[in-house]
């Protein structure tokens, strides 16, 4: 390996203790910053994030209120507890973990939520916001991208940057954020052609496409920094008992991307932790904002 390995779980350590320290700050004026999370329905994965959100929420002295619904819950009385949130000032942030099960509208959700409490930055208002360059709650996940590349290279003004995946929630908030720090942006989806080609021009992959290791080394300019947003389990042989062992693996494949990148996030311990770091950011500034106060930087 030659790449420099960005530690985000180390990096979000430090995120989070920052945030602590305001969290101090603005209790004592007074004032308790408070992260409201519903879940509807029982998705492992989904409760597995939900359970660290909330513990990482009491951990820098924030309140957490976590509101876990029945699989069955209907779209009409999740919009009234959206709507309670929305009206209830110890609530900063309001948090609807995704998928929601399909007889609710998950637009219609999003929607719902107070643009000034929307901490997932989902709301159309913080989307129109963001890409018109004005002031944001921006999407968690593609700002602690953009953290550890800043982190990184200081400016990114000039780089040619490629995003592999165009979703609403990372691929085209990533594509805007370094737009905004003067990247030339490509985006890359599954009906881009030669995309080994597009990549390869890159200064900065950032790669959230959801399909195990797909880019390989060679897909890589030689010294290009690499952030693999993926999270896929796969199978990785038998356990002693015979049955079957997983592991985690990003969109990138680890070894050959780190055998000729300049730096590269692992899988788990890069993008992940930055994410819910990044939340409890935007739940400070959420209730900084709502409380006139000074915002963190
Ligand atoms: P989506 O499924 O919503 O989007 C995937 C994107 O990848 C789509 O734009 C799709 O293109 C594109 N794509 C699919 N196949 C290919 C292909 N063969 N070649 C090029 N592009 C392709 O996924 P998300 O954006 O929600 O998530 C992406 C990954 O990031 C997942 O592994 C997810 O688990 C992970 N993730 C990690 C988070 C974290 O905290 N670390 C948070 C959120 C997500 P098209 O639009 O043309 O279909």
């Amino acid at each position: 390996m030659t790449a420099t390995l960005i530690d985000g779980k180390a990096f979000a350590a430090k995120m989070r203790a920052r945030v602590a320290d305001e969290v101090a700050r603005v209790k004592a004026a007074g004032i308790v910053p408070g992260l409201a999370v519903v879940l509807v329905g029982e998705d492992p994965a989904s409760a597995v994030y939900v359970r660290n959100k909330g513990k990482q929420t009491l951990e820098v002295g924030m309140e957490s209120f976590e509101h876990k619904l029945p699989i069955d819950t209907s779209e009409a009385d999740l919009l009234d507890l959206i709507a309670t949130l929305n009206a209830d000032p110890a609530v900063h942030g309001i948090l609807c973990q995704l998928p929601v099960p399909d007889h609710i509208d998950a637009d219609k959700v999003l929607a719902a939520i107070d643009p000034a409490k929307d901490v997932d930055g989902f709301h159309v208002s913080n989307v129109g916001l963001l890409a018109t360059g004005q002031k944001a709650m921006v999407p968690c996940t593609p700002l602690g991208c953009l953290m550890m590349l800043r982190d990184l290279h200081g400016s990114l003004s000039g780089m040619d940057a490629v995003v592999v995946g165009r979703s609403n929630i990372v691929g085209k908030p990533m594509a805007q954020l370094l737009l905004r720090d003067s990247c030339t942006v490509t985006i890359a989806h599954s009906r881009t052609k030669n995309i080994e080609d597009v990549v390869r021009r890159a200064d900065i992959v950032v790669a959230a496409v959801g399909r195990p290791e797909m880019v390989t080394g060679d897909w890589i300019k030689p010294g290009a920094t690499v952030i693999d947003v993926g999270i896929n389990r796969i199978g990785a042989g038998l356990k002693d008992d015979g049955s079957p062992k997983t592991r985690l693996v990003g969109d990138c494949h680890f070894e050959s991307c780190a055998a000729v990148a300049g730096a590269i996030t692992p899988v788990p311990g890069g993008v992940g932790p930055m994410t819910i770091a990044c939340l409890l950011a935007n739940t400070l500034t959420a209730c900084c904002r709502a409380n006139g106060l000074a915002e963190p930087e």
